[in-house]
């Protein structure tokens, strides 16, 4: 069935779920490629080929450190942001170091820290308010404590202020991590300003290749972490495993694309986000924002709920419109990030999650309003006609 209907819409599909993933960029894959084919050294082995390997590797590295202005040495490639976020989360578990995060925050944090609560581990989950911030304790805090806490939520696109987060970690003596996978190339991310300790990105929300990703670990903080993957000491010992340089080569390439045009990319999304709301209206549909205003949330990202909209069963018969319900993480599950900003099921019902991206076309946003108001008027008409 699933396969009938990839046939059927080929023709003229449209995506508008760039939160979800981001279709690679020409010159990143360009940059990976002879890493695929000709170049297959080992980045750890003493020859000609290793060290063609290595070179390009700790290039990688360096353009990953520049996007977040880090140091080289304090970059550790992961298979992705979950690894990331889960490394963290298990350190601290070792370590006995209670865990403060939000209700909102990504399945990578949220589920292994509930699987560790319910294991009897201290963890602390903060409320949000309604535009999904949160609600920071101004008692009872553990010093030592560690905070983990995502930059950008992916589905209602709240904006986090790291650097008060940061300033509220030092002043109460906390160890504060930062999921930045949807903020990388949204939002500039200065680690020397936010006085972080780690940070997680992913490749694939920045157009870059899946199943690669970093962990930001400060230099001071690193003396007090342990190996998360035991082999052969690559990544300075604390991730064993043989580096996938293509990969590593295409997050670098992805990370300098993106921040090195991020006022660009800010505008540009900033522009499709206001060209939606804007169509929204024109056509008179009525519709309430989730979350913070445009030009504060996430550039690109709209989360929104249209009176008289059906999401799901609208989802079902576009498929060739790709926007999202919620998180393409939570689209089996329903989601808990609407449930806890206390939306009710009523409006759930008609929420939907917008995301543009460098390759959008207005054209593409024209589409999705005019099918949006199609069904919204026959669910009009249709109610009209009741009365
Ligand atoms: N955190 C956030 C905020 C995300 O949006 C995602 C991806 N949906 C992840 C973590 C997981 O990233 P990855 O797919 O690289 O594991």
């Amino acid at each position: 069935m699933k396969f009938h209907t990839i046939q059927k819409v080929l023709i003229m599909n449209i995506y508008l779920d760039y939160n979800a993933t981001t279709p690679i960029d020409r010159g990143v894959l360009d940059s990976m490629k002879s890493y695929m084919e000709g170049k297959f050294g080992n980045p750890s082995s003493a020859h000609v080929f290793g060290w063609e390997a290595e070179i390009a590797l700790e290039n990688a590295r360096q353009k990953v450190a520049e996007s977040i202005n880090a140091n080289p040495d304090e970059i550790f490639f992961t298979s992705g942001a979950t690894e990331a976020n889960n490394t963290v989360i298990r350190w601290a578990y070792e370590k006995g170091i209670p865990i403060i995060t939000s209700k909102i925050e990504h399945k990578s944090v949220l589920s292994p820290v509930q699987y560790l609560q319910r294991k009897g581990h201290d963890v602390s989950l903060l409320e949000v308010n309604s535009e999904g911030l949160p609600q920071l304790p101004i008692s009872g805090l553990k010093k030592g404590s560690l905070l983990t806490i995502m930059a950008v939520n992916n589905e209602v696109h709240t904006v986090c202020d790291l650097h008060r987060m940061g300033a509220f970690c030092k002043k109460h003596d906390l160890i504060f991590h930062a999921d930045c996978s949807q903020a990388l190339g949204k939002i500039e991310i200065n680690v020397k300003d936010i006085l972080i300790d780690m940070l997680s990105i992913s490749g694939h929300k920045i157009y870059g290749p899946k199943g690669i990703g970093a962990l930001f670990i400060s230099k001071k903080f690193q003396k007090k972490f342990s190996p998360y993957l035991i082999g052969g000491g690559q990544e300075r010992g604390l991730r064993g495993g043989t580096s996938p340089v293509f990969l590593c080569v295409g997050l670098g390439s992805a990370c300098s694309l993106v921040t090195g045009n991020l006022k660009e990319y800010q505008e540009l999304y900033t522009h499709f986000s206001h060209y939606f709301i804007h169509s929204l209206s024109e056509k008179k549909i009525s519709y309430e924002l989730i979350g913070q205003p445009i030009g504060v949330r996430q550039p690109g990202g709209v989360s929104l709920c249209i009176t008289g909209l059906n999401a799901r069963e609208w989802c079902e018969k576009h498929p060739e419109i790709a926007i999202s319900q919620g998180s393409a993480c939570n689209s089996k599950s329903g989601s808990h990030v609407l449930n806890e900003l206390k939306i009710s099921q009523y409006k759930i019902n008609s929420v939907i999650r917008v995301s543009f991206g460098k390759d959008t076309k207005n054209s593409e946003i024209d589409m999705l309003v005019n099918a949006i108001h199609k069904q919204v008027k026959s669910m009009a008409s249709f109610t009209n006609y009741k009365k």
